[in-house]
Parts: structure tokens; C-alpha cells; sequence
């Protein structure tokens, strides 16, 4: 234990790289250190760089420019010592948009974050039908009409489905004027710990402020700060590596961001690098916005552990050579470790939850934002309906309620497939990862569609996963069976043991 919180500290105070590097060597542990995906200052940068590569590459990487949103912001009030109907821990997109849905039906909310202008740091990418939905599409800043996945040197797939680059300062503008205008409170702190009594909860902060209210809601991603899972968390880890970068040219086409570059011939044959890609592959992941403007991001799907940053930017700098993209500048850089799939948070518990906290995350792809800001609507609706008047809820019945809305048998049922997608994931090398999305890209679109954006439910999830085997290779299928019985024959038994 004290050697994970030493590691934790390491994790939060120096740099990522070493950090991430250093808790794969950890021995398995019941309890595994928490962590958020974030920026690193120049100091750290520089001497990951030197670390890790002697690549210039790194060296471009800007001192963190942290910009803030131009709000005054209305601040709770500790003095006045008020039981605010609803306090959420955690300003990202599934916290905001759960203050801003909750504020709206005149409930009072109190939003605790330790950074609340802070513009979200990540670079996050969306289908354009999946904000199109949500009446979003004036925070997209670029869309492209498709999407392009290179399977091999010989093989190209175009996707007809639009994709777009979430304005994060218009989607966070957007919600926290919404928030402002309902009335919510803000309070800039860190929690540090939940007491619970029988009618309200006490959260007690980092400058010293207790704040009482009747829900407390935990949004704060990654960090999984209240929520309390029982089992191991053993997740897989998606580690990726991402700059945008003004580059003096680059190969692809402006109409389309690249989803997938499952293309090796970067590496060297016969060379160690080669051998590790083949193993534990990596592609590329890119947006470009025009012919010198790009984003790049050199991505691990799932591995457990997850890979190292220093090798993803190793493999990053020599298919960026190989492609002849020479980086003049990096305007910011982003490292992403998203934990993918593990158990669900203990179902119910006093605390609720939404976002990554809440084990919302794809367990296939590391995709979130869309999905939580649709379950957004549901969390508030069902808070507000169960301390109104006609439940008047409390404590844990209330929770209890909330929980059983966000995470319905039939979520869960998904969910588990979305696992076992995961752990067959896992299993594959390169070749086998190929041939999977290979597959997987020429299924019906209803399908594709489905998986990505959390659209499919059993039973037609059991039909997605026949249509898959039957458009897979004969090798595919092969392999699949090899490596995907344990999982399925897992998923099967945990799917008959899950019951309402
Ligand atoms: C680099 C990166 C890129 C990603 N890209 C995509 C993408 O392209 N598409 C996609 O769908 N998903 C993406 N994801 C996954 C996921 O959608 C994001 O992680 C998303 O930001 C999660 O939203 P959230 O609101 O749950 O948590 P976060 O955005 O992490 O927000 C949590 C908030 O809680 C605050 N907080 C933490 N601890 C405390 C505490 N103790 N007290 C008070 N506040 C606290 C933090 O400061 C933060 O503001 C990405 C993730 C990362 C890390």
C-alpha cells in the first residue's frame, strides 16, 4: 500500500511518463493508484525527453498554457452553512452537464472543482451524429466528411460515417453559462473526503470548507475520488501520445481524419521496436485541419499493462519520419491513459456517480464523452424526481435509485460484451488486431455504427458478434476462436450471475 501511495504521489507531482512507466512495474494489487490524464509543465517534459528518446521531437513540446474561461463565477458561501440539494465533485463534461441539467429544474447544486475556468485540456473527437443528437454541433470546431483506416501497406478502408473535433472552450462555455444562469454555486477546492449521515453528507475540502448537501455526485474522472469499487480494479490501459503540430506537410487527405494506421512499415524488419509493435501493436490517429496544421497521436488501443509512453514516442517519431511529416512546432501535446473495462463501482452505493468515475468509458475503444453527456439527462432526471416532492428520497434510498437509472440491466448486459470485446482485444497482436477490424469495418454500418457509440444491446450484440466471425477471415476466425473462448465462456457466466 504505502509503496502505490508513494507511487501516486510520484504520479501526480513529476512527470507522466516516468510515472506510468514506473506503475507497470508494480506488483498486481487490489488496490491500484488513481490517476487523471494531464498536462505536464515544461520542466517535466524535458527531462521525460531526455528520458526517452533522443528525438528532437519532444524538445518543440510548449510550457503548458493553462487558458481560463472569462466567467465571474457566483461562489458558494461556507459561512452561510446551507444544505445544498446536490454537490458535484468534479467540473469535466459529465460533471457540468449534470449541474447545468439538475440547476435547470430549480434544484440548488454546488460544483466543486479545484481548476473551474480551466478550458479541458484533452483533445477530444466525436461522431458528428452522436453531438448531431444532442443538439451539440455548435461545439464541434472542425469535422471532417469521413474517415480513412489503413488495415496494411495494401489495404484502405473509407468510412462514410462524419467526424468531428469537440470546441472544448464552446462546449464548457456553453454549459457553465447554463449553470450560471440556473443559479449554481461554485466552489474551488479539492475534496478530500465524504461523511455520510442519515439525510445529508458532509464533504470536507482541501482549503478546510465543509460542504453539506443532500446527493453528493462524484464526477471527477480517472481520479475515481468518492465512488468505492470492491472488487480488484484491473483494468486495460489505452495509452496514447498526441501533439498538434504545424508540420511542413503531411500525406493525407483534408476531407478525412485517419481513424486507424495499422501500418508498419516504419519499423524496421527485424528490428526490436518491429518485434514490440507486432506484439503490442500501436496506430496512428490523426486530424488534419489543413495541409501544414495537424493532430497526431500515436495510440495503444488496450494493454494490460498499458505500454509505456517512452515506446509509444518512439514509434510515434519513426512513423512520422517514415511519412515524411516534419514537425516545426507543437502547439500542446496531450498524453492520454484511459482505463478501460474492470468492474463496475459497487452498484449501489451512497455516493452516485457519472463519467469516468462511474466506469463509463468504452471498454473497447476508450470512447466516453458522447456517452456521458447523453446519460447526463438521465442522472439529473432521475435526482430531481426522487427528491421531489412526490418520493422525497433520501440517503442511501435515493442513491440507490439513481444508480439503478445509470446503470440498467440492459447498460450492463452491454457493457459485459463491451469487456469481452476488450479482452479479446487484448489477446490480439498485430496481425490478429488486422484481421479483426478488417472485419469489423466491412460489417453492416447499423453494426459498426452500434459498437462504437454504445447503440447496441443484446440480444442484437450476439448477432453483431456472428456477423463479425462470419466476415472475418478464415485465419481471423482462427484466432478468435483461440483466443476469444475464455473470454466469451467469462462474459457468459458473468452475464447469468448479473440479475435485477
Ligand atoms: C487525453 C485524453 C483524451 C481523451 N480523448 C477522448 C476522445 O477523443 N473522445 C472521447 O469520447 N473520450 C476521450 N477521452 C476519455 C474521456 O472522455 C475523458 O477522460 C473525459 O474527460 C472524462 O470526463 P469526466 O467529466 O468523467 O472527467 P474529467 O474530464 O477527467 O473531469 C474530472 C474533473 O474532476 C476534477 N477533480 C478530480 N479530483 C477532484 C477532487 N478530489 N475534488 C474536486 N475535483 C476533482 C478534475 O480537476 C477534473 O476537472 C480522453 C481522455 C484523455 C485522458
Amino acid at each position: 500500500m504505502d509503496t502505490i501511495l508513494r507511487t501516486h504521489s510520484r504520479l501526480e507531482l513529476s512527470h507522466p511518463l516516468r510515472g506510468f512507466a514506473d506503475r507497470q512495474s508494480l506488483p498486481s494489487s487490489p488496490k491500484q493508484p488513481r490517476f487523471c490524464g494531464r498536462k505536464p509543465n515544461w520542466t517535466s517534459c524535458k527531462q521525460a525527453s531526455a528520458m526517452a528518446t533522443t528525438s528532437p521531437l519532444l524538445d518543440l513540446v510548449p510550457e503548458t498554457k493553462k487558458e481560463n474561461l472569462d466567467f465571474d463565477l457566483p461562489l458558494y458561501d461556507p459561512s452561510k452553512g446551507l444544505t445544498v440539494d446536490l454537490a458535484i465533485v468534479g467540473g469535466g463534461p459529465a460533471g457540468l452537464a449534470v449541474a447545468q441539467q439538475v440547476s435547470e429544474a430549480g434544484l440548488s447544486v454546488c460544483s466543486i472543482d479545484p481548476s473551474p475556468k480551466v478550458i479541458w485540456p484533452n483533445n477530444y473527437g466525436v461522431w458528428v451524429d452522436e453531438f448531431e443528437a444532442m443538439g451539440l454541433l455548435d461545439c464541434i470546431d472542425t469535422s471532417w466528411s469521413g474517415a480513412t483506416v489503413y488495415i496494411d501497406e495494401g489495404s484502405k478502408k473509407v468510412l462514410d460515417r462524419p467526424y468531428a473535433r469537440v470546441n472544448r472552450k464552446q462546449l464548457k462555455s456553453k454549459m457553465m453559462q447554463k449553470c450560471i444562469m440556473n443559479g449554481v454555486k461554485f466552489h474551488q477546492a479539492k475534496v478530500i473526503k465524504v461523511v455520510h449521515e442519515e439525510m445529508k453528507s458532509l464533504l470536507v475540502c482541501n482549503d478546510g470548507v465543509t460542504i453539506q448537501a443532500t446527493v453528493v455526485l462524484d464526477a471527477t474522472g480517472f481520479s475515481r475520488c468518492l465512488v468505492q469499487y470492491e472488487k480488484p480494479y484491473n483494468p486495460g490501459y489505452q495509452v496514447a501520445y498526441g501533439i498538434l503540430a504545424e508540420v511542413e506537410e503531411h500525406p493525407f487527405d483534408l476531407d478525412k481524419m485517419l481513424f486507424m494506421d495499422w501500418r508498419d512499415s516504419h519499423l524496421k524488419d527485424g528490428s526490436e521496436i518491429k518485434e514490440r509493435n507486432s506484439r503490442i501493436p500501436t496506430f496512428l490517429y490523426a486530424m488534419p485541419f489543413s495541409s501544414e496544421r495537424i493532430f497526431l497521436e500515436e495510440t495503444s488501443l488496450v494493454a494490460r499493462p498499458g505500454l509505456r509512453m517512452e515506446d509509444i514516442q518512439e514509434r510515434m517519431v519513426a512513423r512520422l519520419k517514415h511519412l515524411g511529416i516534419k514537425v516545426k512546432s507543437i502547439e500542446e501535446d496531450e498524453r492520454c491513459v484511459i482505463p478501460m473495462g474492470g468492474p463496475l463501482p459497487v452498484l449501489p452505493q451512497r455516493v452516485v456517480g457519472i463519467g469516468g468515475t462511474a466506469g463509463m468509458v468504452h471498454p473497447s475503444t476508450g470512447y466516453m464523452v458522447a456517452r456521458t453527456l447523453a446519460a447526463a439527462p438521465i442522472v439529473a432526471k432521475s435526482i430531481v424526481r426522487f427528491l421531489g416532492s412526490d418520493h422525497g428520497l433520501l440517503g442511501r434510498e435515493l442513491s440507490a435509485e439513481v444508480w439503478k437509472d445509470l446503470w440498467p440491466i440492459e447498460r450492463r448486459r452491454q457493457r459485459e460484451f463491451f469487456c469481452f470485446g476488450m479482452d479479446v482485444l487484448l489477446k490480439l497482436d498485430l496481425q490478429g488486431t488486422r484481421g479483426f477490424f478488417d472485419a469489423f469495418f466491412d460489417l453492416e454500418p447499423r453494426y459498426w455504427h452500434g459498437f462504437l457509440s454504445s447503440r447496441l444491446f443484446l440480444p442484437e450484440l450476439f448477432f453483431f458478434g456472428l456477423s463479425l466471425f462470419k466476415n472475418a477471415s478464415n485465419t481471423s476466425r482462427l484466432e478468435i476462436m483461440a483466443k476469444g473462448t475464455v473470454p466469451l465462456v467469462n462474459m457468459l457466466n458473468n452475464l447469468l450471475q448479473d440479475r435485477d
